[in-house]
C-alpha cells in the first residue's frame, strides 16, 4: 500500500522546522553551492532560519546529506545534487559560491579536479549571476597568500604562492576564482563580494577530513599520538564556525566589493595546540612529530582591521568556548562510530 505524508499517523510524519513567514518582498531565493558542507551547512541554517528560500547546489563529494537532512521536509528549502563543473539554470537573487573541497587530504586527493571545481565552477556561477543579476559572493581563502612573508596578512599583501606545488590546485584555484569575479564585476556589473577565510572549525567537520582540529580532537578523545607535521613551530589562528558565518551573511549584506579576511587572530603554534587540546580534552596520548608536508605555510594570522571598519564585525567565540563545543560534538560522532581513524 502506498502512503502519502499525509495518511501518516501525526507521531510518524517528518518533523517541520518551524522559519518566519517573509513578505514576498523581503524572502528572498538564495543559492549555496557547496551548502550540504561543514561550513556551507551551519549558513543554510542561518538563511534558513531568516525565512528565506534556500537551494542547495552539491555533489556531496566531502559534504554530506545528513548535514542538511533537518530541512529536507521543509517548503522553503531544495538540495540539488550537482557538479558545478556543469552549468545550471536556475533563478535566484543570491549566491553563496562554497563549493571546493577545503581540507589539504581532499582537495589534493584529485588536483585537476579541485582547479576544475574553482574555475569551471566559479565560471558557470558567475554566468549565472550575471544572467538572474544576482549578487554573488565567493569563498576565498587565506591561502591565497601561500607562505606569506608579512604577518599579519592583511588584504593588500599579494601572496607568496608556488604555483606548481602540491597546494597549488586549491591556492592558484581560488586566485583565478578571484581574478574572474573581478573580471565580471568590471566587464559585466555582476555585483560581487569576495572572503578571505581563515582556519575555521566546529561541529560538522568530517572526522576524515584530516585537518589539524579535527585530528587532534579525535586521536587525544582515542588516546592516540596526536600527529604534528614537522617540528610544530609553524602558526595558525582558528575561527569558530558561528563567526565565519555571521561574517559572510554580513559581507553579502553590505556594499563593499573589495576581498575581506574573515578569521579569529587568535594564533598557536602547532605544538601549542597539540598540547592545548590535550588540556581540554583530559587525554594522555602523546605528541608524535611526523615529517613535514611541503609548502606548508610557516605562519598564518589574519589582519581583520577591514572587517572591523567596514562590516562592524569581530568573532565573539573565545577558541576554548569553540573547541569545547567541538570537542562534545566528536565525542558523540565517536560514540556512534566506535573508532575513527583520522586521514
Ligand atoms: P567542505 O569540504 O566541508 O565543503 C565543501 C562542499 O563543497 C562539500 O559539501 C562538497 O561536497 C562540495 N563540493 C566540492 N566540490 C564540488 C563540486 N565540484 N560541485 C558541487 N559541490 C562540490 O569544506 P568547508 O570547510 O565547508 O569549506 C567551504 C568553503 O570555504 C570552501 O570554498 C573553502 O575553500 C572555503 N574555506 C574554508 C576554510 C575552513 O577553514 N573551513 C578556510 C578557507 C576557505
Ligand atoms: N551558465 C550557467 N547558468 C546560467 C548561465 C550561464 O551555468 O544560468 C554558464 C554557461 O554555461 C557558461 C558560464 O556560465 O559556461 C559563463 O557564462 P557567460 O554567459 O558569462 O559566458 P558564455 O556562455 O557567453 O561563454
Ligand atoms: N597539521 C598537523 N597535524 C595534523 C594535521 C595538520 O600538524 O594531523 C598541521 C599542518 O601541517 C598545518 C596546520 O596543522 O601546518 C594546519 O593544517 P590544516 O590541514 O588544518 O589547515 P591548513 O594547512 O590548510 O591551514
Amino acid at each position: 500500500m502506498l502512503l502519502s505524508t499525509q495518511s501518516l499517523p501525526t507521531d510518524r510524519a517528518p518533523l517541520v522546522m518551524e522559519t518566519p513567514r517573509l513578505s514576498d518582498h523581503r524572502r528572498k531565493k538564495i543559492l549555496v553551492t557547496g551548502g550540504a558542507g561543514f561550513v556551507g551547512s551551519h549558513l543554510v541554517d542561518k538563511l534558513m532560519m531568516e525565512g528565506h528560500e534556500v537551494t542547495v547546489v552539491d555533489n556531496l563529494f566531502t559534504g554530506q546529506k545528513k548535514n542538511v537532512a533537518h530541512w529536507f521536509h521543509h517548503p522553503n528549502f531544495n538540495l540539488v545534487v550537482h557538479d558545478v563543473t556543469e552549468p545550471i539554470h536556475l533563478e535566484v537573487d543570491e549566491i553563496y559560491h562554497l563549493a571546493c573541497p577545503a581540507s589539504p587530504p581532499h582537495y589534493q586527493f584529485n588536483p585537476v579536479k579541485t582547479i576544475k571545481t574553482s574555475t569551471m565552477g566559479t565560471l558557470n556561477m558567475l554566468g549565472l549571476a550575471k544572467r538572474v543579476k544576482a549578487k554573488i559572493l565567493l569563498t576565498s581563502t587565506s591561502e591565497i597568500y601561500g607562505d606569506p612573508q608579512v604577518h599579519p596578512q592583511s588584504e593588500d599583501y599579494w601572496g607568496n604562492v608556488n604555483p606548481i606545488g602540491p597546494r597549488s590546485c586549491y591556492d592558484e584555484g581560488k586566485r583565478v576564482a578571484e581574478t574572474m569575479m573581478y573580471s565580471y564585476k568590471n566587464q559585466n556589473n555582476v555585483p560581487i563580494r569576495i572572503a578571505r577565510i581563515f582556519n575555521t572549525f566546529g561541529p560538522r567537520m568530517h572526522p576524515n577530513d584530516g585537518r589539524v582540529v579535527s585530528n587532534f580532537i579525535i586521536q587525544a578523545l582515542q588516546g592516540k599520538p596526536l600527529t604534528v607535521y614537522g617540528e610544530g613551530e609553524q602558526t595558525r589562528s582558528f575561527q569558530y564556525v558561528s563567526d565565519l558565518v555571521d561574517g559572510l551573511h554580513a559581507l553579502m549584506n553590505h556594499d563593499y566589493d573589495g576581498p575581506v579576511n574573515l578569521g579569529n587572530p587568535d594564533e598557536f603554534t602547532m605544538k601549542e595546540f597539540a598540547e592545548y587540546i590535550k588540556k581540554l580534552t583530559k587525554s594522555d596520548s602523546i605528541i608524535q612529530f611526523l615529517d613535514k608536508t611541503q609548502d606548508d605555510p610557516s605562519k598564518r594570522r589574519p589582519d581583520i582591521s577591514l572587517a572591523k571598519r567596514v562590516l562592524g564585525w569581530s568573532p565573539k567565540v573565545p577558541v576554548e568556548e569553540g573547541l569545547t563545543k567541538t570537542i562534545e560534538y566528536f565525542q558523540s560522532v565517536l560514540d556512534e562510530a566506535g573508532e575513527i581513524i583520522p586521514t
